[in-house]
């Protein structure tokens, strides 16, 4: 267990990809503080399953990290942190010209001002210790567009930035930055915009899930959510400590072509 001793953060864990992150980092003896919603009794027993795994405690802070105020409450709650995953995120599919304001700035409040505050409030004792591990979860979408999704192409890029700005400042501490970029992981926030993309490109539920989301991906497979885990955890060994500053695509190819 090569985590014992070292206290994680995962942003929105209580579905999808964080869950995932959080299950891996757990089963190596991390101490585990989930955040993000949901049923209070589902989320109970997740924190159950995720303490009796690593033997160290597993918290739950389910603070907004739309607002700044939340993520401030949430690394509070945390207190010192060696690794911080920011994977919270939310997507909406419009075109540019319908595209609501407010989702626009929600967007970029969450997927990527949410990131920049939990990182500028873990980084003091990262420093302070001399190690850290900081692993964002992008997206294909940080490397490529699609149509209909300003926002969250626009917060990738951004959140592909800031990876590497973060990485340059902190490689002299024993801290690495990186981030992870999946191809479409079958998860509910891919199940979520199906029907958004059926409106803006006039499709039926099938035509959007293979003419649309497996049609960017060469092996026409949706990406396991326990492939990202698998690489989030191998980030945080020491055999890691020298990839810094890197963008992983796990997308079954589709940002090769
Ligand atoms: P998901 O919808 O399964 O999980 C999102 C998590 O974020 C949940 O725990 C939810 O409660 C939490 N959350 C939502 N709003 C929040 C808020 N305001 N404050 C705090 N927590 C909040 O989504 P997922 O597919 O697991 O996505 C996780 C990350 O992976 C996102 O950043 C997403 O952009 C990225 N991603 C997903 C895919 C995919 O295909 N699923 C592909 C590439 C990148």
């Amino acid at each position: 267990m090569f985590l014992k001793g070292k206290r994680a953060v995962i942003t929105g864990s209580t579905s999808g990809i964080g869950l995932g992150i959080a299950r891996a980092l757990a089963a190596e003896g991390a101490a585990v503080v989930l955040n993000g919603f949901g049923d209070a009794d589902a989320i109970a027993a997740i924190l159950h399953e995720l303490s009796a795994m690593s033997g160290a405690d597993a918290m739950h802070v389910p603070a907004d990290l739309m607002q700044r105020s939340g993520v401030e409450a949430l690394m509070a709650a945390a207190g010192e942190v060696d690794i911080l995953v920011n994977n919270a995120g939310m997507q909406h599919v419009s075109p540019v010209d319908e595209f609501p304001p407010e989702k626009w700035d929600a967007i970029i409040a969450l997927n990527l001002t949410a990131a920049f505050d939990t990182s500028r409030l873990a980084i003091p004792h990262m420093k302070a210790a001399g190690w850290g591990r900081i692993i964002n979860t992008a997206s294909a979408h940080s490397l490529v567009a699609s149509p209909f999704k300003a926002a969250y192409v626009a917060a990738k890029h951004g959140i592909a930035g800031l990876t590497k700005t973060l990485a340059l400042e902190l490689a002299q501490f024993g801290t690495t930055v990186n981030c992870i970029s999946p191809g479409y992981v079958w998860t509910p926030l891919v199940e979520n915009q199906i029907p958004d993309t059926m409106k803006a490109r006039g499709m039926t539920r099938e035509q959007v899930m293979n003419d649309v989301l497996l049609a960017k991906q060469p092996t026409k497979k949706f990406v396991q959510v326990e492939e990202v885990a698998a690489l989030a955890l191998f980030l945080c060994r020491d055999e890691a400590q020298n990839i810094n500053g890197a963008n992983y695509s796990i997308d079954g190819g589709w940002t090769a072509e």
